[in-house]
């Protein structure tokens, strides 16, 4: 397919914009004025139109195929959802308007929804409150990093590292390390879940705190959590929850039951709402009551009138974490979906994920390796160990798979299981669906059988064949000349 610069050609054009009767340098300082024209394509409306609509084509998605991206939950996005995002009075309001303290009722609607919404996440973590504030799961990551080491200054404890399972998430580390902390890995035992024995071995007076996904990226539950919560809150550390995994225990159980003191969640990827390509998303931070006066500002308060406001008056805030009130786009979705969903179709939205997740591991474990015994949650990691021992690793399965019509599962993590193949269904796809994907799976092994060299090629039927990803490393070109 063409560039739309290589379609450009001198004097075509969509809209003719009506002549301009005022000079720009009236109303634009002009050493901020162009010397040149932009150096944009000039095309037809039509052109436009086509060239976009055949790009979009060639994209993927969870509207048009299953995307069983392990950790990452890939869900559908119910399209009230969006129609609720879109309507004029959310989608076309502007940060800086009044809120009521200064005069206005413009926003009160908005502000409505970001207490509510922080309520409902509240009840569902078992937090005391939950800010709106971050953008991203790592974006939480750090806030409560930041937050906990808040907490230890206050204290005037002196404390100096997190303790962080071998299989967590990459963002787990960089965030403590960023927020100040040393990083201390804890390895998974025999079983894929961590031990008190372990987790007490590394236990240290300025320990301060630990950073768990429960269930943690292997899928798995961690069933001695509790007992690791009272290991370090014995040292007054604190227990930070990763809810990336959330839709596992959706409605069932309550980070703050299991003894996490901060959690954050991941809005688009727990309470649907579309991401891949880097965002939009946001990672909403709750923690216990010790730790509120410690949340980032501004945060959103019920006056005693029954109005809200936003409030900044925090000394002993972490302080901004974000522009203005977060991702305010993403907080709607997500209040849509759990109005619509309300505390059954939540408490069913984890029973499917997990069901959907082990009949996956189930029709697989007699072609792959299962990297922990028994049952998983919400997503299964399998090992391509055995087939690699023949020529065709997991990236090879994977690709292969790209031709069979079926977005890879994640690859490689977690770090710990050797050709790591990590699939999530989510909850939302058929049986049908999920068969599909498995027998394209038994089909990828069969051709492995056969002939594993032939996979190296894969994909095959895509515009855009396997990237030699060394020379496209050291030899990167993406430079467009326009001619
Ligand atoms: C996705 C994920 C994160 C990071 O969340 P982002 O929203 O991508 O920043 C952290 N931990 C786990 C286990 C994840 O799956």
């Amino acid at each position: 397919m063409k560039l739309i610069y290589e379609k450009s050609a001198p004097g075509r054009q969509a809209a003719r914009a009506p002549c301009r009767t005022v000079p720009l340098k009236n109303y634009i300082d002009s050493r901020l004025l162009r010397a040149q024209p932009a150096g944009l394509p000039e095309v037809p409306e039509i052109e436009v139109v086509r060239h976009f609509v055949n790009l979009s084509r060639m994209n993927y998605s969870v509207d048009t195929h299953f995307y069983p991206l392990g950790s990452c939950t890939m869900k559908y996005n119910p399209k009230a959802c969006e129609a609720a995002a879109g309507l004029p009075g959310f989608a076309d309001i502007h940060p800086l308007w009044p809120q009521l303290r200064h005069g206005g009722m413009l926003v009160q609607g908005a502000l409505r929804l970001l207490y509510e919404t922080g309520k409902m996440l509240s009840e569902l973590t078992g937090m005391a409150e939950v800010s709106l504030q971050p953008m991203a799961g790592a974006h939480g990551e750090l806030t409560g990093a930041m937050i906990i080491a808040a907490y230890h200054r206050k204290r005037g404890s002196r404390k100096t590292h997190i303790l962080i399972p071998d299989s967590a998430h990459g963002t787990n580390p960089a965030s403590a390390a960023l927020a100040g902390f040393e990083v201390v890995a804890i390895p998974s035992n025999a079983d894929g879940v961590m031990d008190p024995a372990a987790v007490g071995a590394a236990l240290k007076p300025d320990t301060a705190g630990m950073m768990m996904t429960n269930p943690n990226t292997l899928g798995l539950f961690e069933p001695n959590v509790k007992a690791i919560s009272e290991l370090v809150h014995s040292v007054d550390g604190l227990m930070y929850y990763d809810g990336a995994n959330f839709n596992a225990i959706l409605g069932r159980c309550k980070p703050a039951d299991m003894g996490f003191d901060v959690c954050h969640l991941n809005l688009h990827k727990t309470f649907a709402t579309p991401h891949g390509g880097g965002g939009p998303g946001a990672g909403p931070v709750g923690v216990v009551e010790k730790l509120r006066a410690f949340l980032p500002i501004s945060r959103v308060i019920k006056t005693g009138d029954g109005t809200y406001s936003l409030d900044y008056d925090q000394p002993d805030t972490i302080g901004y974490v974000a522009p203005f009130y977060g991702n305010f786009g993403v907080v709607v979705r997500t209040y849509a979906y759990l109005l619509m969903l309300g505390r059954e179709g939540l408490r069913d939205v984890s029973n499917r994920a997990v069901l959907n997740a082990n009949y996956i591991l189930e029709k697989l474990r007699p072609y792959f390796d299962s990297a922990a015994p028994g049952r998983c949650m919400h997503e299964c990691v399998i090992s391509a160990r055995r087939h690699a021992a023949k020529g065709a690793r997991a990236l090879d399965i994977s690709k292969a798979l790209i031709d069979k019509g079926f977005h890879p599962p994640t690859m490689y993590f977690p770090a710990i299981v050797p050709e790591a193949l990590m699939i999530e269904p989510t909850e939302t796809e058929t049986r049908e669906t999920l068969d599909a994907f498995v027998d394209g799976m038994i089909e990828v092994v069969r051709a492995i059988e056969i002939d594993p060299e032939r996979l190296h090629a894969a994909p095959v039927t895509t515009p855009v064949g396997r990237v030699d990803e060394v020379a496209a490393a050291r030899a990167l070109d993406i430079a467009f000349s326009a001619k």
